[in-house]
């Protein structure tokens, strides 16, 4: 069981994006490194909103950090799950409830995500 899935909200915990709240648009193992696809909505100068999407590259020992028009990978290490209920970047467990289902949830307060 994976601690990050599609459309979780995660916070960026390091790099040019720190503290930023994003969703996860795609996850994909790539060999040695895992990639978190995400989108960011930004305003442009006259006020209209729009989506640009980061890229986070991280290969060995050396990082990238670019923009691209589309698909936009941020490693995994540098975001945290974001807890709707805390309001705050925290860990994610893997337990078995009380129904006997193996579930992921917040280490902070105990809330179970889908
Ligand atoms: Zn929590």
């Amino acid at each position: 069981m994976q601690k990050l899935k599609k459309w979780d909200k995660v916070y960026v915990i390091a790099g040019k994006f720190k503290g930023a709240i994003f969703e996860i648009e795609k996850i994909k193992w790539d060999k040695v490194y895992w990639y978190i696809e995400i989108k960011k909505k930004i305003k442009d100068e006259d006020g209209n909103e729009k989506e640009v999407v980061i890229n986070n590259l991280v290969k060995r020992a050396v990082k990238w950090y670019w923009f691209i028009e589309k698909k936009s990978p941020i490693h995994r290490s540098n975001v945290m799950y974001w807890c709707e209920d805390c309001k705050k970047p925290v860990r994610v467990g893997i337990k078995i409830n009380d129904k006997w289902k193996k579930v992921r949830y917040c280490k902070k307060c105990g809330k179970e995500f889908i």
